[in-house]
Formats: C-alpha cells, structure tokens, sequence
C-alpha cells in the first residue's frame, strides 16, 4: 500500500498559502530585545489599553460554569446585544472574535473562483479567509490619501460574492462613506463592513440596515472596543436568512463560557466602556498631535484606536527595531505601500510620553 504523501494531498488552494501575520505574544519579543515585561507599552494591536471592564473582571472571578458547554443556539448573548442595537436577537450570530464570523461567511457561501473585493492596505483576514477557499482576491487599491476608489470597487464589486470594508479601515483609519455604501448594496455583492472599531468612531452604523434584510453584514467585536481580545468574542448582525445560515454552519460552542459570561457584563458597563472609548480617542489625537510635531511622522486622520504613520525618513523595521530596544511595541506592515509606515495603538497618556520619548531617542540613534 503507498503510504500518505501529505504534500501531494494538501488542498491546491492551499500550496504557496501566504499565512496570516498575527502579532507576536509581548512576552516572547520583549525577552527577544532584553526589556522587562513590566516595562512593555504595547501598541501593535489596537487592543484596550484600560482592559476588560469592571463588570467583565467580576463575572470571570464570579460562579460561572466552565465544566458546562456553552449554549449552543447562544441566547443570552444574542438577547443582551439585540438590547444592545435594537435588532431582533435571531438576526445576530456570534463568534470566537469577529474573525469565527468572516470564517463561518466563507464557509457558508465563497466557493473556489469566487470573487471577493477589499480595498488594501486592509485587514489581511479578508485575503487570508479568501486563500483557504480557493477564491480570488480582487484588490481595488486605495487612493494615495487613502481614501476608496470608488467607482472601481463599484466597478470590482459587480459579479463578485462579497465585498469586505473596514469602517473605519485598519490599518488607514478612514470610514466607508454611505453614499458608496449605497451603491455597493445594489451591486448584487453581499455587502460586509467590519465595525470592529465603530466605538471609536463618527461613523454610521449599518448595524440596523443588515438586521432590516439588506444584502450587508455588520462585524462587531467585544475585543476593542470592551477589552477581552483575549477571550475571543465577536459578532455579525445580518439578515435572518444569512443568520439562520450561519448558525447552521457554525461549530457549536465558538463562544466559550467565559468569553459568554464578560461579554454579558461588558454590556452591563456600556456605559463605562463608551467612557473610555473617548479617552481612547482623545489620547490618539493628543498622540497624533505630538507626532506631526516631531517633524518627520505624519499621522493620518483616524477614526479608530490607532494611528497610521508615514515616516519621512527611515523605514519601518530599522524604527520598530530601535522602539522594540526600548520596550515599545508597534505594528509594522510588509505590505509595499507600508514599508515606510508605522501603525500606532492609542494608549494611556503614560504609554504616549513613553512612546514620544522612545522616538526621540531613536530618531537621534538612527541619525535621522
Ligand atoms: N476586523 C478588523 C478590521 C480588525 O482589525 C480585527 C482585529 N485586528 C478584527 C476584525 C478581528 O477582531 P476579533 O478579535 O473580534 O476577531
């Protein structure tokens, strides 16, 4: 009997598979570059800098039940964020993280050849989800102010499966104007805009409009915006046939007990946690302010967590080098219009003067 030859029997889609860039855990690269862990600022993953909510640290400290299986149909959740948005509770689906719902949309309707449209520099799960299905990627390159294009993605938009946008975009910061919006709707395409970073934002919601039945899913994220990246906890709000689809697809228990228990109470402190969205946002802009100062970074407007730095001179990996010596953490991009940018997290005020303090000193080290 020929033995198995998993090279021959990997899926064809998959040879030559570009993987997904994940951040690497703090702890490992901080003991790379000699820096104690107390003294990382970590800003390469638009994560909270405040952390989980009050509420959320006393549910996963309280009586839960983490011997029981989650509920599969996820009722509670899916009750408590129907509150949430005003939206009937069936038209929600949640996730292990956003990401789970991106998964399960792949899943359920991309088949080989597919055409799904982004718009990059964007989130690489997109492209990455696309790979493992076998669909073809078409890129409708942002403009050089980063702004969408949009009579190409219009143009790209029609006879393609899907359409993924940020609102606002990561790594650009930018939001999917409504009047694009409207016309994407009535490409034929379904429409998906991922509010993973809407709490930070202007923006529009469009979370209503795909509970309404309009060809459009709306991604939103416990990781951001109320702090539990770590726990892994996310959602789609769609129309009722594309949620009852997704359910019957999904793995049964993507949202473990305790990611079920902090999210609940992280809507109980909403307030609280829109509180501290504000102070995230006020520090970005007070951190975008201090860049611009500094004469060779330009920050570009952001309506997220973040910030996305063009360099005027240096390039990105000699910089994250030299900040990483001295324990902050950036995000660098091997993207070709990125090689020269930088993308921020808004922290604590204490986490912005490390920061300016950290791009100072190696400004002076690199001779720039
Ligand atoms: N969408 C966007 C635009 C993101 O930037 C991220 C996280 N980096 C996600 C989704 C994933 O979020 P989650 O942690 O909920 O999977």
């Amino acid at each position: 009997m020929p033995r198995f030859d998993s090279d021959s029997a990997l899926r064809a889609s998959l040879r030559g598979m570009h993987p997904y860039e994940p951040i690497a855990p703090p702890e490992e690269v901080a003991a790379r570059y000699g820096v104690a862990p107390g003294r990382i600022v970590k800003l390469d993953g638009n994560e909270n800098p405040f952390g989980a909510s009050p509420r959320a640290r006393a549910a996963l400290a309280g009586d839960y039940a983490p011997h029981r299986y989650p509920d599969p149909a996820q009722r509670r959740l899916r009750d408590a964020l129907a509150a949430r948005h005003n939206v009937p509770a069936e038209t929600i689906v949640a996730g292990a993280g956003s990401d789970e719902i991106i998964d399960l949309l792949f899943r359920t309707y991309v088949e080989e050849g597919d055409r799904i449209v982004v718009a990059t520099p964007t989130f690489g799960m997109y492209a990455f989800d696309a790979q493992l299905h076998g669909a073809l990627i078409v890129d409708v390159p942002l403009r050089a102010d980063w702004s969408i294009d949009a009579d190409a993605l219009v143009a790209a938009a029609e006879g393609a499966k899907a359409v993924f946008i940020p609102s606002p975009n990561n790594p650009t910061g930018g939001l999917l104007p409504m009047p694009l919006a409207e016309r994407l709707l009535a490409t034929g395409a379904l429409l998906v805009v991922d509010e993973a970073y809407m709490e930070f934002s202007h923006g529009e919601s469009l979370v209503q409009r795909a509970a309404a039945g309009e060809p459009l899913v709306a991604l939103r994220t416990f990781s951001k915006w109320a702090g539990l990246a770590g726990l892994r906890v996310g959602y789609g709000v769609m129309p009722l046939a594309i949620a009852t689809a997704l359910m019957r697809v999904k793995q049964p228990y993507g949202v473990n007990i305790a990611a079920e228990v902090a999210a609940l109470a992280s809507l109980e402190d909403a307030a609280l946690l829109d509180e501290r969205a504000c102070v995230i946002t006020g520090e970005r802009d007070r951190m975008a302010g201090l860049l611009r100062e500094s004469g060779w970074l330009e920050p570009a407007p952001s309506e997220s967590n973040f910030v996305l730095v063009r360099m005027l001179q240096g390039d990105s990996l000699t910089v994250r080098e030299a900040l990483r010596r001295r324990g902050i953490f950036v995000r660098t991009f091997d993207h070709p219009r990125l090689l020269d940018h930088l993308r921020i997290s808004a922290g604590t005020s204490e986490d912005t003067d490390r920061l300016l303090a950290a791009l100072r000193e190696a400004r002076t080290e690199l001779g720039q």
